[in-house]
């Protein structure tokens, strides 16, 4: 047996002796009296007895030993500033931060949102939360005032942290007016506003209601607050998830779970070294950018790249030139930014200095293995997929190097994390998956590991049943994902449980189809959904994105490439798979965070009402596909 199947079996076996190890990663004010209670199912409590503070461990720890090396580095393209804060800096600015919320009569407990570009204090803000003991709810900077409205009734803040703009292209956005227009919509009372004045948009300010950070900070400038110590289960933040399947859930998530979680991953998942640098292109309006982003790596005493910009200016050699300047050893992105490199110029990858980089991970939806394929060889690195949730707050299948070496599949996101009591269940009969090659719904025994989310913010309820309920006679955690796990225990993600195809009685993941079609070399990207079908129950309809538009220069071409793509279909997964149809569009729908909006899709194929849009990046992608199918 490896080293890492005795960690995991350990994980599960003698959770509490595994846990209180993995604890000793961080700093506690007064150490757990019990490591984990679950006395009442599916609400699991960790650490209990315990307190500490988030902020503590990810900045004021490392004073001792690490008070002048580089803690958050602040890269904007969009406005041409880089700008390096060591601990020092950072805990002098986190604490101002802290002293102006207080001042604007934030107390423990209170809800903060945060609707923030990517600028250094928006890091400043949620760490500030932390170190007060309030609860922050980031809100995606690209959100439109309907979006922010919601979110702000749903957490009902004492105080909104905003910005003047963001930035796109060299593009100001101004955020003001959709924040006054949002705070206009809610019928939550208006709260206090902190503006952070980047002087890119003019802005109105409202007397009484809306102050200045400029001003504030200026008050504040030595100001000295203490950690508020608090329960290992009080909350830390509220996130929603990315709304693909449907009207997003806001994620509840602990204190000392997930400091605990976020230290034990970067250390055996992402082999983190206090002293060094790493760079995560998320966006803090993500999970990825609260755990990997602000938090995980400031725990692990190392530097993190706050980038605002794109992945392709001023050129698509961008990202790799930060990794040659900060010497980047661990670097975090997701697929569909890779899809964007892979249409620049290749020879923008050779002409940095990568040597410090080792690894590359990815995450937030399938690797296509010619994505995956195209990048490792590119960066001549190893391309680490990881599997998971905002639900879950770090990676529940992936590979731990940090524990083990262990090689990739291709395809596969890798094996269950400690911790993570990963099963396959048939959705129909409710009974477990045990042997290798069955397709089932990815589901996780209780309770969740540390870090995992505590409930659905202010609706337990909706946390049992949207969560726990969905396998008929069984309490376990729905990841709402289908998978299949080979013969070595490696799991394949094949799609979400509601874009399984039942065609004529056989069970078909979008997903298979998807891989299958963009291995053809004229594909870039695809996406298919199920149909309903009189005949058949379903049948898959495939909306395809062509790598070069002069492929396609007539009906003729289109329908001789439909041809191959059927073919392809037919060969690869047999001809139950085969979409009824193949369209060629020029843009795909997707969440802002660049997942692909299947249900949206489905729903226009089915002429029905798409729901809620709230999170979609580019409604033009949705029309395309209802004038195909009109
Ligand atoms: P909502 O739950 O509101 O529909 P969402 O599920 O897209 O939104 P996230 O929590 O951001 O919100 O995304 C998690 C989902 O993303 C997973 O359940 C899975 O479907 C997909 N996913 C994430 N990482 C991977 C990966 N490495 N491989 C395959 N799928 C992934
Ligand atoms: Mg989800």
């Amino acid at each position: 047996m490896t080293r890492y199947a005795d960690f995991y079996k350990r994980s599960l076996a003698e959770p509490d002796a595994f846990w209180a190890e993995q604890a000793e990663l961080v700093d506690w004010h007064t150490p757990p009296k019990q490591i984990c209670d679950y006395t009442n199912p599916p609400f699991a409590k960790w650490f209990v007895g315990g307190s500490m503070n988030l902020c503590h461990n990810a900045v004021d720890r490392h004073l001792k030993d690490r008070a002048d090396q580089a803690a958050l580095i602040a890269v904007s393209t969009e406005t041409d500033t880089e700008k390096v804060y060591s601990f020092r800096d950072l805990h002098a600015e986190v604490q101002r931060m802290a002293a102006t919320m207080v001042d604007l009569g934030v107390k423990k407990g209170d809800r903060v949102l945060i609707y923030m570009p990517m600028i250094a204090e928006a890091a400043f803000a949620m760490l500030a939360c932390a170190r007060i003991g309030a609860i922050h709810s980031v809100v995606f900077g690209g959100f439109a005032s309907g979006s922010l409205a919601s979110r702000i009734e749903d957490a009902s803040p004492a105080l909104i942290v905003s910005a003047d703009a963001g930035s796109r292209s060299g593009k100001p956005i101004a955020y003001k007016p959709l924040l006054d227009e949002a705070i206009r919509l809610s019928k939550h009372k208006p709260p206090a506003i902190l503006m952070v004045d980047r002087v890119l948009c003019p802005m109105e300010l409202v007397a009484g209601r809306d102050h200045l950070w400029r001003d504030l900070r200026q008050k504040h400038l030595d100001a000295d607050v203490p950690c508020e110590w608090v329960d290992s289960t009080h909350p830390s933040y509220t996130l929603y998830t990315s709304g693909t399947t449907g009207k997003p859930k806001g994620v509840q998530r602990d204190t000392g779970g997930y400091a605990v979680a976020l230290a034990a991953s970067m250390k055996h998942i992402f082999c983190a070294n206090a002293g060094e640098t790493y760079f995560s292109t998320s966006d803090i309006g993500w999970v990825v950018g609260h755990s990997y982003i602000v938090y995980g790596p400031l725990i692990a005493g190392m530097a993190t790249i706050m980038y605002e910009g794109l992945p392709t200016r001023p050129d698509g050699g961008i990202w790799w030139s930060l990794v040659e300047k900060y010497k980047v050893t661990a670097m975090f992105s997701a697929p569909t930014a890779v899809r964007v490199l892979k249409k620049q110029d290749p020879a923008l990858l050779k002409k940095y200095d990568l040597s410090s980089l080792r690894a590359l991970y990815l995450a937030g939806e399938p690797l296509d293995e010619p994505t995956a394929t195209w990048i490792s060889e590119s960066l001549g690195k190893p391309i680490i997929d990881n599997y998971w949730q905002t639900e879950t707050g770090w990676p529940i299948l992936t590979i731990a190097n940090g524990v083990d070496k262990a090689p990739s599949k291709f395809g596969s996101p890798g094996v269950p994390m400690y911790g993570y009591d990963v099963k396959l269940i048939d959705e129909n009969t409710g009974e477990e998956l045990k042997g290798a090659d069955q397709k089932g719904v990815v589901v996780i025994e209780g309770p969740l590991p540390p870090g995992c989310m505590q409930t659905v913010w202010r609706d337990d309820d909706r946390f049992v049943n949207t969560y726990w309920k969905s396998i008929p006679g069984k309490l376990v955690y729905s990841t709402f994902d289908w998978g299949i796990r080979d013969k070595d225990g490696y799991f394949f993600i094949l799609g979400r449980t509601d874009d399984v195809i039942n065609v004529a009685g056989h069970r078909l993941g979008t997903r298979e189809i998807e891989e299958s079609i963009s291995a053809h070399p004229n594909i870039s990207e695809v996406a298919v959904v199920g149909v309903a079908d009189q005949l058949k129950g379903q049948v898959a309809m495939a909306f395809a994105i062509v790598k070069d538009a002069a492929l396609l220069p007539d009906a003729a071409a289109r329908l001789k490439l439909e041809g191959e793509i059927m073919k392809l279909v037919d060969k690869d997964l047999g001809a139950v798979a085969r979409p009824s149809r193949v369209q060629f569009v020029t843009l795909l729908p997707k969440t802002r965070s660049g997942k692909l909006l299947r249900r949206a899709i489905q729903a226009v194929c089915e002429r029905r009402d798409p729901g809620d849009l709230t999170t979609m990046e580019d409604p033009a992608a949705l029309q395309q596909i209802k004038d195909l199918t009109a």
